[in-house]
């Protein structure tokens, strides 16, 4: 058992001796008891000179009587301790040899001096420990890595502190993705390296996997283009570059037209094929220092860098449409998919990525307003006669649709007899900041141009028919809602489908929803507009065709459409009082009659007119006269009022 009492040293117990000596002598000449101090001097002397020239010691005997240590004791200890620590230094070795990393050393001519075993399993069994020691350490460093290694370690030598991570590939036979992570530190004397020692760790498994995160944040799952962040980042160093090198970089955004119809016709998986082989195509046409990456949906941005301004970025476009849309053409002639384009030049346009965008932005939808297939520069529009102002608003319009500022106002129809309502129009309301309240007579036919109208459509048809089953049931049980559909939506794959899906999941009677076509929709050919309208009529729509009278002339084919009204143009309506006015009114009213239809009239402004127009036998009433079109709250709100004052005409 391991004695705990203190040592303690021969130095002390001397100078205690010494002192006990001197006490005994201060006693013998002050104190009359002189034998016991003469006794006391007398051990203390002996015990010291026995302690000097002996190595046996009374007092220590004594003080270990006590349960003092005695130096015996300590010296045990001692070696005990020593010859543990050189076990534990010894067994370390083989420890080392058991784990997987590898211990290096590494001279300073960069050869190694010592390697630990499990180098053999790290770079297959062939390789033994000895044969690596004197060699260079390149030799079991992967070739594309032993610049870097041989940087690093030259580093570490001059002017290290500290410990150096550094991850590079080991030269395993074969293998090219044999990663290591390896923490260098120096070893020196008298400032001088003397060695570089290292540990090797196998990291393979756990640097691919990282390495697969962070490619998968960086880049397109479907297509392996580089994503926003990183086409963000690649515009940075994009434009940094140009502005140390004085030369331009231009941004090119690319759109699909019609990419949507592939979608609903063919699927999303065709759709998807086709992303892949644009991304082929455009790779393909591109130079090696250019970048292309996906921007979402089917949009893509090319970045091309060193381009020498306006006419070479045009030339660059024009050829990339050419090729790629050549492409399309050839392999898919049905899907009729084109390629509309916008670019914008540093620092002509812009000076940072991000306005570049916005100015490559404004230019793709330029070039889409003008008719697909197309691309245009912003430098080129800002000097056409056009200017700014309708760019602006094109992309802006775009960018209220994409966030879904899109509004829905309610304009009631009455009973043309009793001027009760009895339903209410949905209409899409737009208010910007910049332009104010925006006409849909302005933003539909542009939505139809620019291909978001299904999106609009979309957005209109949700927020109606959610708002319509939050009305007062009682209320709007016995009304009914109209709602616009263009026929962009009409001839969408998906629209039925989307229709009922929205129908259901807000629990709305198909019974109570009009949906106004346009009388437009006979441009699509009997046959397509027969079928169509069919597939809405028996999946219980009522079916409106909008503004009669205006556009094609359909009377040819009213009686072969599924519809169940007619809304007669307001055009016509303003012109009640008029004889012409009132006969093409009349002709109207009596032709739908005679079909089993029943007519509306919409943009009633008077009383007068209303008057004429419940005369002629309509049935319906739409107009400023009544109500205009306010948010639904406000258009319940004189439903409410209406109704109520009916019931107090009615009691009285
Ligand atoms: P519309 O479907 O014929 O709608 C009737 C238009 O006449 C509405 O114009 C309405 O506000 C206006 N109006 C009603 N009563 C009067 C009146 O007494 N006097 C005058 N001057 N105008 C009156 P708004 O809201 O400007 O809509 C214009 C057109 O835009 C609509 O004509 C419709 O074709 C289209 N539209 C509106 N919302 C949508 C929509 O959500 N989808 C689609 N595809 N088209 C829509
Ligand atoms: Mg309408
Ligand atoms: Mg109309």
């Amino acid at each position: 058992m391991q004695n705990n009492f203190p040592y303690i040293e021969p130095t002390i117990r001397t100078i205690a001796g010494t002192l006990l000596t001197l006490s005994g002598l201060i006693i013998y000449f002050f104190s009359e008891h002189t034998g016991i101090a003469l006794a006391l001097l007398f051990f203390v002397s002996l015990n010291l000179a026995q302690s000097g020239f002996t190595r046996f010691c009374l007092m220590e005997k004594i003080l270990k009587k006590f349960g003092f240590r005695s130096e015996l004791e300590e010296i045990r200890d001692l070696n005990l301790a020593m010859a543990i620590s050189e076990a534990e230094a010894l067994s370390n070795i083989e420890t080392l040899n058991m784990l997987n990393e590898v211990v290096i050393g590494i001279t300073p001519q960069l050869n190694l001096s010592h390697v630990s075993k499990p180098i053999e399993s790290l770079l297959g069994n062939a390789h033994l420990v000895d044969t690596f020691i004197g060699k260079p350490i390149a030799e079991i460093v992967f070739p594309a890595d032993r610049v870097l290694v041989h940087d690093a370690l030259s580093k570490i030598l001059f002017d290290a502190t500290g410990t150096w991570t550094l991850r590079f590939r080991l030269a395993r036979g074969g293998i090219d993705e044999f990663w290591v992570e390896g923490k260098f530190f120096r070893r020196e004397e008298n400032g001088r390296a003397t060695e570089i020692r290292g540990i090797l760790r196998d990291i393979t498994e756990p640097y691919l996997q990282e390495q697969r995160i962070v490619h998968m944040a960086l880049h397109d799952a479907l297509t392996g283009l580089p994503n926003r962040a990183l086409l963000e980042d690649r515009m940075l160093q994009a434009v940094l570059d140009a502005e140390r090198e004085g030369t331009k970089t231009a941004v090119i955004f690319v759109d699909l037209d019609n990419f949507k119809q592939v979608n609903d016709i063919y699927g999303h998986k065709a759709g998807d094929q086709l992303l892949v082989e644009v991304t082929k195509a455009l790779k393909a046409n591109l130079r090696q220092c250019d970048t292309v990456a996906r921007w979402g949906g089917d949009e893509f941005i090319i970045l091309l860098s060193r381009v020498n301004g306006l006419e070479d970025v045009r030339k660059m476009a024009g050829s990339l449409a050419n090729a790629v849309g050549a492409h399309l053409l050839k392999n898919h002639p049905d899907y009729h998919v084109t390629l509309s384009l916008g670019g914008s030049i540093y620092p002509d346009d812009a000076k940072t990525p991000e306005n570049l965008l916005i100015q490559a932005d404004k230019a793709l939808f330029f070039a889409k307003s003008q008719g697909r297939n197309n691309a245009k520069l912003f430098g080129e529009i800002s000097k056409s006669e056009l200017g700014y102002k309708d760019v602006d608003f094109t992309s802006d319009f775009s960018a209220a649709i994409r966030n879904e500022l899109i509004q829905v106002y309610y304009q009631p129809i009455v009973d043309a007899h009793t001027h009760l309502p009895i339903g209410m129009e949905a209409l899409a309301r737009w208010h910007d900041e910049k332009y104010g309240w925006v006409s849909p007579t302005t933003f539909i036919p542009l939505a139809e141009t620019l291909g978001s109208i299904e999106k609009l459509g979309h957005q209109v048809l949700e927020q109606a028919l959610r708002q319509f089953a939050q009305c007062d049931t009682s209320m709007a049980s016995g009304m009914f809602i109209s709602i616009n559909i263009s026929n962009r939506q009409l001839v969408s794959n998906t629209f039925v489908a989307d229709l009922i899906e929205c129908v259901n999941r807000h629990a709305v009677n198909p019974k109570k929803i009009k949906l106004e076509i346009t009388e437009s929709v006979a441009v699509l050919g009997i046959d397509r507009a027969h079928e169509l309208l069919s597939r809405l009529a028996s999946a219980g729509f009522t079916l409106s065709l909008d503004d009669f009278g205006t556009g094609y002339s359909s009377l040819s084919y009213l009686h072969a459409l599924p519809v169940d009204e007619i809304k007669i143009d307001a055009s016509f309506v303003r012109r009640i009082q008029t004889d012409a006015g009132r006969v093409m009114v009349e002709a109207i009213t009596h032709l739908g009659h005679a079909l089993n239809m029943n007519v509306v009239a919409e943009g009633v402004e008077s009383k007068e007119c209303a008057d004429i127009l419940s005369g002629m036998g309509i049935d319906m009433l739409q107009g400023n006269y009544f109500r205009q079109a306010s948010p639904k709250d406000e258009c319940m709100s004189y439903i409410a009022a209406c109704s109520k004052n009916a019931e107090a005409a009615r009691a009285a």
